[in-house]
């Protein structure tokens, strides 16, 4: 059985052939609906029997999870974020098997991977397996910025747009219940430090992998017999969030990309990624991971050559491509990841926020600088004008920067810079078939249209 999106992929890439290409993730809105809906299908809910003895539930939340059935009992795969969607695919998975839970696994610390471990614990608590370093996810670098941090979550997730406005989250269904999030989290009973852990349990035999990427603490499991690897959230259909646009701490790239690279060294015969549909095909699964890290490690090699050549992160983001042969494979398509987002996330992760130019050593502040823009464009009215006209003719983005100098004048008219800014982000979310830049725009736009925004960011 080959389920690897096969009939997905030809669908998106002859959307994207067919749609006009604005540049970046941008399409005409048909094409970008299209292609989003052609992605749905990434997660629809359903249990896939993936080997004799390997389930996975997909889309019962956000993440997979996955049961491999042995001798005496069976082994969880990672546990969705809460104990109801949890519990709900443990009943999907009752079909196939009514064994004991032995043994839990979370391959990383992220909350959609482990805050539903509680319904998997019908006969007591089994041991839990996570890596030594299991919790440092985010690594807690950034917490003091939590408040920013949640806002910011909400509005990429699409989390409190109206129904007709949702998608979906790139590599997981929109409006899924989080009403119970982190509500079922048991904490690891086992920590590995030890990369290539051997066990058997329930007469499975069973490999850890340390894999570094999305996380510091993810692991990947490995079945020598069945040739099953579950990747967790460093391998799924769409370009890797190498950054998260609700604000994350560098993730290390090159790690990620090596991860990947160890995972296609086993050429497995079924890949389970941690979030959309598994690949069956082997080929296709070796092929795919291979791929993955190439594709990583190309943006870090040509993001670093551009530092190297004194160019700036705004520059080289526009410049950096996917490889021609890397481009339109289904698992690369920019839904959740985005290639611009990953070169500026590289070049701040390598040399911080200056990009070494001495004249940002030093900026107008925003203010002042709106003050001479105004005078340069021949006055308010003028400014006005063009932020008119730019919305006009479909120049979104520069309408979006006009709005924002217009803020920030006395004599300007706030209102109709709202307005503006309001339009303009609906349209390029129209356009959009990156699922967090989409619902970011939406998001953001329906904020500052029921005044929810403070004066400073309108
Ligand atoms: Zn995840």
């Amino acid at each position: 059985m080959k389920i690897s999106s096969g009939a997905i992929s030809l669908l998106v890439i002859s959307a994207l052939a067919a749609g006009t290409v604005f540049g970046g993730t941008q399409v005409d809105p048909e094409t970008a609906l299209t292609m989003l809906n052609a992605q749905n299908r990434q997660f629809e809910q359903k249990v896939v029997k993936v080997a004799d003895n390997v389930f996975v539930a997909v889309g019962f939340h956000g993440a997979n999870t996955s049961m491999i059935v042995g001798d005496d009992g069976v082994i969880i795969v990672d546990t969705l974020k809460g104990p109801g969607s949890a519990a709900k695919a443990l009943q999907a998975f009752r079909a196939y098997s009514d064994k004991p839970v032995k043994a839990i696994i979370y391959t990383h610390s992220h909350g959609d991977h482990i805050g539903g471990a509680a319904a998997f614990m019908e006969n007591g608590t089994p041991d839990i397996y996570a890596t030594a370093g299991f919790g440092s996810a985010e690594g807690g670098i950034n917490k003091d910025v939590n408040p920013v941090k949640g806002k910011r979550n909400v509005r990429q997730f699409g989390r409190k747009l109206p129904a007709e406005q949702q998608t979906n989250r790139g590599v997981a269904p929109a409006g899924t219940d989080d009403t119970d999030g982190g509500k079922g989290f048991v904490a690891p009973t086992i920590r590995i430090s030890e990369d290539g852990y051997k066990t058997v349990i329930a007469g499975v035999e069973l490999e850890l992998y340390l894999s570094p990427g999305e996380t510091d603490d993810a692991l990947f499991v490995w079945m020598p017999n069945e040739k099953v690897l579950f990747a967790g959230d460093n391998f799924y259909h769409s370009f890797p969030n190498l950054y998260a646009i609700r604000g994350t701490a560098y993730r290390d790239v090159l790690n990620w990309s090596d991860s990947v690279a160890k995972m296609a060294a086993f050429k497995p015969q079924v890949l389970v990624p941690g979030h959309t549909m598994p690949i069956l095909d082997p080929a296709t699964a070796a092929t795919a991971l291979q791929n993955y890290s190439d594709a990583i490690r190309s943006v870090y090699d040509q993001t670093v050559k551009g530092i190297n050549a004194g160019k700036g992160p705004d520059q080289i983001a526009h410049e950096v491509e996917l490889p021609a042969h890397l481009k339109d494979q289904p698992y690369l398509i920019e839904f959740y990841g985005t290639v611009p987002h990953a070169v500026r996330a590289i070049y701040a992760g390598l040399l911080g926020w200056y990009d070494g130019n001495p004249t940002t050593l030093n900026p107008l502040e925003p203010k002042l600088k709106a003050r001479k823009m105004a005078d340069l464009a021949g006055g308010t009215q003028q400014l006005t004008k063009q932020m008119n006209a730019a919305l006009e003719n479909g120049d979104y983005q520069w309408a979006l920067e006009l709005s924002d100098q217009l803020k920030w004048l006395d004599a300007g008219d706030r209102q109709l810079a709202r307005r503006v800014k309001i339009e303009a982000l609906r349209a390029l979310a129209a356009r959009e078939y990156n699922a967090p830049n989409r619902n970011y725009y939406l998001s953001y736009a329906n904020e500052l249209e029921s005044g929810q925004l403070s004066e400073v960011w309108f």
